[in-house]
């Protein structure tokens, strides 16, 4: 994001951000409740660079967001190193491990590779606003959030893809550049 160029639109953060209401829904994990076998389905059925975590998929309470390939790696390790992993090991992210059930396999905590504190901004946040944020920030990606419920995520390409495209429907804008 170049930070010589002026963003001037009125758009909003709900106008840019993933998904589209024609997308398929937000792949979110949840921090207690998913197996290993699940985790490694997620990573393999999509390229996402990272997910949010969340609470459960009802409440979409956003808990932190998990990088895809601090995934990849943990998981990999965990199944090669550490005692009792398998496909069907609960993966949380809480901050104390529940006692399993006698007989099921041991859970494996990944809350070390969460990040607490991802950077989330609401829906009406202005794209004039957010671009900042991002340059300021050297921000990767943002989540998006309504009423404390996660609603999705921007990248910063989302963000050069609209820049692209407003300067194209609005040549107008270039005059305050
Ligand atoms: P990039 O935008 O750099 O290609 P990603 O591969 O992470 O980064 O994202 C590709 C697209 O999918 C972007 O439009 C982004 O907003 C969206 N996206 C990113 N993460 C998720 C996710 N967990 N669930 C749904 N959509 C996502």
């Amino acid at each position: 994001l170049e930070p010589k160029e002026e963003f001037v639109h009125k758009t909003l953060a709900t106008d840019v951000m993933r998904p589209r209401r024609s997308d398929p829904p937000l792949s979110v994990v949840t921090q207690d409740g998913m197996t290993v076998e699940e985790l490694e389905g997620l990573i393999s059925d999509t390229s996402y660079s990272g997910f949010p975590v969340v609470v459960s998929p009802e409440s979409h309470r956003l808990v932190g967001f998990v990088l895809r390939r601090d995934l990849v790696i943990s998981i990999d390790n965990a199944r090669r190193c550490q005692e009792g992993i398998v496909g069907v090991s609960r993966v949380i992210f809480t901050e104390h491990t529940p006692v399993e059930a006698q007989g099921a396999p041991p859970p494996l905590n990944l809350r070390a590779i969460l990040d607490l504190s991802p950077l989330a901004i609401t829906d009406h946040t202005p794209m004039e606003i957010t671009v900042d944020i991002f340059r300021k920030l050297g921000l990767r990606q943002c989540l998006v959030t309504q009423n404390g419920r996660l609603l999705g995520i921007i990248t910063k390409k989302d963000i050069l893809k609209h820049m692209a495209q407003m300067a194209n429907r609005d040549p107008d804008s270039i005059l305050f550049n």
